[in-house]
Formats: C-alpha cells, sequence, structure tokens
C-alpha cells in the first residue's frame, strides 16, 4: 500500500443523484467525510433515468466497455458529473438503468434486477481497468453491489490491477437480500459450486446478499446494536447463521449526519433558521408545516408528531394505525410523508379524511417537505420493527424534535431515554413491539411537552449531540487499515 489509502465505493444510490432512503445519504456523506481524514475515494454507480432526467452535466469518460457474462457480455459508457467534490462515475446502459425508479415500482420489483445488478457489479473490473485505478479497498454496500467480493474472489483473483485489493461489504438493511430463482444463476458467470450453502444458496434460491457476507473480507452494518441483532433468528432473516460464522469480521458503524444539509441554523429549505440558544423559529417553522399540510389553524398549541418514512412494515405503521385514533381524540396532531407498498398508500388515503384538520398525509418523496417536518414538528415518531441505523432520529435531535423510538437497533444505539426528574436524555424509547408500549411513550412526551421548563431542555440536550460523520469516517479509515493490513486471509 502507498502512503494514501485508495478506496472504490460501489453502491446503488447515492445523494444528490438518487435515492430511495437511507444508503443514499450514506454516500453522499461518506466519501467527503473519508477524503477529510486523507483517503482517496472514487464512487461508482448506476446511471438510473431520474439522474439523466435532471439533466446534471455529465461528460463521458470511456465509451463501450465491456463487462458481464454470456447473454450479459454488454457495453457500458463510464460518464463522470461535470462538478462534485470527489470523483464520481456513472454505468451508462440505459436498457437496464434508464427507469421511473432504481429497483421497481410500488406493485414490485423490476423483473430483471439480478441481470441488472449483476451487470452494475461486473463493471468494477473495466471501470479500474479504464481508469487505471488500483483499490486498496472496494467498499460495497447491500445486495445490488454484493457480488462484487464474488467475483474479486473467483473471477477477478488473478487480475493484476485487482490484486491485493481488500472488500468491505456494508449492511444497511439485512431484510433485502436480492432474491432470485435458481435458473437465473448461470447469468451471473460463476461456477456451479458456488451455488452451494456455503455460497450463495438459500433454500434453493440465488441470494446475492449471503454472497456478500460470505465472500468480503469484512462485513459491517450501520450500528453497534443491529450488528449484534442481525446474529439472532429474531432480526437475521434466515441470514444470521452466516452472520454468527463472520462474527470476527463483522463490525457495527453507526452512520453519521451531514450537518451541511441537516442543520437548523443554516437550512435553506425551512422558512425560518432556528438554534439551541434561539427556538424562536421552530414555532415558525409549526405554523408553515401545518398550512402545508392544512391543519387547522386554531391546534397551534398542540404537540405536533412527524414522520417520514418508507412505507414498508419494518417501520412500525400497524402500531401506528393501532394508536392514532387515541391520538386524534386527544387533539394530538399528525403528520406523514412517505411512499412504498401499495396497501400502505391506500390504508392512509383512506383513513386521513376522517380526521381533516389534525392528521395530514402526503404520499410523495418530497425533500423539502421532510426538511419543513423535522423543523416544524415536536416529536418524531419511529416504531420500527427493526432499524439498522435509522437516520430520521439524528436529524430529529438537530432540529429538536424529540424521538419517540422502539429501542432497536440504531435507534437505540442513538437516542438516550429522558429522565424527567432529572432533565436528561434526548427521547422517548418503548421496547416491546406492541400498541400499548408504543402509547405509554408517546404519553411519557406529551406529559414532558406540558412542563416547558423540562421540555426546552430535552429540546436543548437533543440539539447539542454531534452525530457528524467525523467520528464514523475515522472508524471506517481504521477497519480499511485493518483490511490492508491484517494477516488474516480468508479462502
Ligand atoms: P431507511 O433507509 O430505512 O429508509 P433512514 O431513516 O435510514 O431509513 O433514512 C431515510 C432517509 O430517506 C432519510 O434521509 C429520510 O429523510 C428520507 N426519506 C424517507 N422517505 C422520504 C420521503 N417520503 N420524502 C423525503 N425524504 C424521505
Amino acid at each position: 500500500m502507498g502512503e494514501t489509502l485508495r478506496v472504490l465505493m460501489v453502491a446503488s444510490e447515492a445523494v444528490p443523484f438518487a435515492k430511495t432512503g437511507g444508503l443514499a445519504d450514506v454516500i453522499g456523506a461518506l466519501p467527503k467525510a473519508l477524503q477529510e481524514v486523507g483517503v482517496e475515494v472514487k464512487v461508482l454507480m448506476p446511471f438510473y433515468g431520474q439522474v439523466k432526467q435532471s439533466q446534471v452535466p455529465v461528460t463521458c469518460v470511456a465509451e463501450n466497455l465491456e463487462a458481464g457474462e454470456g447473454p450479459l457480455r454488454l457495453a457500458f459508457n463510464l460518464l463522470t458529473p461535470a462538478a462534485g467534490d470527489y470523483p464520481f462515475y456513472f454505468v451508462e446502459r440505459d436498457e437496464f438503468y434508464e427507469r421511473s425508479q432504481l429497483y421497481g415500482t410500488p406493485r414490485g420489483d423490476y423483473f430483471d434486477n439480478l441481470e441488472r445488478f449483476a451487470y452494475f457489479a461486473g463493471t468494477v473490473l473495466p471501470v479500474c481497468q479504464s481508469l487505471t485505478f488500483k483499490p486498496d479497498i472496494i467498499h460495497c454496500h447491500d445486495w445490488q453491489s454484493a457480488l462484487v467480493p464474488v467475483y474479486l474472489k473467483h473471477k477477478w483473483s488473478a487480475v493484476p490491477l485487482l490484486q491485493g485489493a481488500k472488500t468491505l461489504f456494508t449492511i444497511h438493511n439485512l431484510a433485502y437480500q436480492g432474491l432470485f430463482a435458481k435458473d437465473k444463476f448461470p447469468l451471473l458467470g460463476l461456477d456451479w459450486s458456488l451455488f452451494s450453502i456455503h455460497g450463495l444458496e438459500y433454500y434453493g434460491q440465488v441470494n446475492l446478499l449471503k454472497g456478500g457476507i460470505v465472500f468480503a473480507d469484512a462485513v459491517s452494518t450501520v450500528s453497534r446494536g443491529y450488528s449484534q441483532e442481525i446474529q439472532t433468528p429474531e432480526y437475521g432473516y434466515g441470514l444470521e447463521g452466516v452472520l454468527r460464522s463472520r462474527a470476527e469480521d463483522l463490525f457495527g458503524i453507526v452512520n453519521g449526519v451531514d450537518y451541511r444539509d441537516w442543520n437548523p441554523e443554516t437550512d435553506k429549505l425551512i422558512p425560518a433558521t432556528f438554534s439551541r440558544d434561539d427556538l424562536r423559529g421552530k414555532a415558525v417553522n409549526k405554523k408553515a408545516l401545518m398550512e402545508a399540510y392544512g391543519l387547522d389553524p386554531g391546534f397551534q398549541e398542540a404537540p405536533l408528531l412527524g414522520m417520514i418514512s418508507r412505507l414498508a412494515d419494518q417501520k412500525g405503521f400497524d402500531l401506528v394505525a393501532a394508536v392514532l385514533p387515541e391520538l386524534m381524540a386527544r387533539g394530538v396532531l399528525v403528520v406523514i410523508l412517505g411512499t412504498g407498498e401499495q396497501k400502505y398508500h391506500d390504508w392512509l388515503q383512506e383513513i386521513a379524511p376522517a380526521y381533516r384538520g389534525k392528521l395530514g398525509v402526503k404520499i410523495a418523496f418530497d425533500n423539502p417537505l421532510a426538511h419543513l417536518i423535522e423543523a416544524g414538528a415536536d416529536m418524531f415518531l419511529m416504531p420500527s420493527r427493526y432499524e439498522p441505523c435509522g437516520l430520521n432520529q439524528l436529524y430529529s435531535l438537530k432540529y429538536g424534535t424529540i424521538p419517540v423510538v422502539r429501542a432497536t437497533g440504531g435507534l437505540a444505539d442513538t437516542v438516550t431515554p429522558v429522565d424527567p426528574m432529572r432533565g436528561t436524555g434526548t427521547g422517548f424509547l418503548f421496547t416491546e413491539y406492541s400498541a400499548a408500549a408504543f402509547i405509554k411513550a408517546i404519553n411519557a412526551a406529551l406529559t414532558a411537552y406540558r412542563n416547558k421548563t423540562l421540555w426546552t431542555k430535552i429540546i436543548q440536550n437533543a440539539m447539542a449531540e454531534d452525530w457528524s460523520w467525523q467520528t464514523s469516517a475515522q472508524t471506517y479509515l481504521k477497519l480499511y487499515q485493518r483490511l490492508v493490513s491484517g494477516p488474516r486471509e480468508r479462502s
């Protein structure tokens, strides 16, 4: 290894180009933070239809590079955005990536996701060759780039440019595994011997995520709590055994926040900025938020509870449904912003009219509105079944929007329970996944809200927390260094 550590980050989404969830925030911020600690980073991502349509100026770095196997042996172009803080590259192959969404529509996943992301993983070698880039570390994320460690071990091991490269595979959400029918396996260009219990086979199907876990030099998840939980049957989604077998190489590194984007003192997307010492802007934002959702202006003093979320089973909407009537009956305001599964779209659209003026629902992906919710709500709800890290609770802390969360994964790691007697803590937690436990935590928050001195203290505690990327970038750097210099070799 030379003086500077060279890292290729391979990911399927990144802010500001394309986003469905927290992964995009991480890829939009971690490379910058790594650069600041002296790492040389390049990022590789597909060139999606939405990036193309956003008309980000791009230039073509290389045309007609080849990747893939057999029928998937196809050409792609390598593009780069005209401006940016660090080298960023797009894989352009329109038949795979020029779609309205990244992975599928509310009705289901795209039928050819294996082809799309196997192809993407396969571009790593030609991209490195084209750029004459010899990475020390290839850092891959989630099932969409899980094949990279597999290819590195089983297809590219003799390529001098990639010799010595180590892989780190980060799991942002274990529930999304990239599961496909066995008859698609040949498209991966791997020997059938890898379709085994020690390879990518999973109950008769192809499991890309499992390939990443088995063949990466190290595996990480996005909080310590989650890295432990996923080794148990309750959270392991059938992969707990495989994860336990990698326990020595399994790490938990909590995500950070990009405070350049999420800071109430400088946020350009909210009507009034505010700070820990001057909270007046928060009331202005609350008013604007209530207007945006058409809530009854007579309720300005009522507590306003916000949610911004993928509408998926993971996020605990069954608990929200169970507690909503009681909250509405008690004059609490609730605003929800989300997109996701059709059943939740239908449910929210069905119930919203019954609570007009007190419940606001917007089915959309709307970043400015997400900022307004963080800035204007009094509390933030995250009753997740599981939460690998969770970012919204971290944004909520910074905006003094007190989180009420289930004590799981990254939520338990980042929210400190309030002690009303001592005036300590940053949020309200509950453990059992039940409506009763959830409403008890909300009630504790509502009681504290009525005590203005205590509430202001909790807001100030929350806003004082620092979850910036610097600390996490240092931890990743240490892990990279350990991988590069480590004596342990895996076969
Ligand atoms: P996950 O990755 O499981 O979706 P996280 O809390 O880690 O959850 O990250 C979600 C990210 O996506 C946050 O930045 C959040 O603000 C954003 N987000 C989720 N849904 C929406 C939406 N409907 N509109 C705008 N932003 C959203």
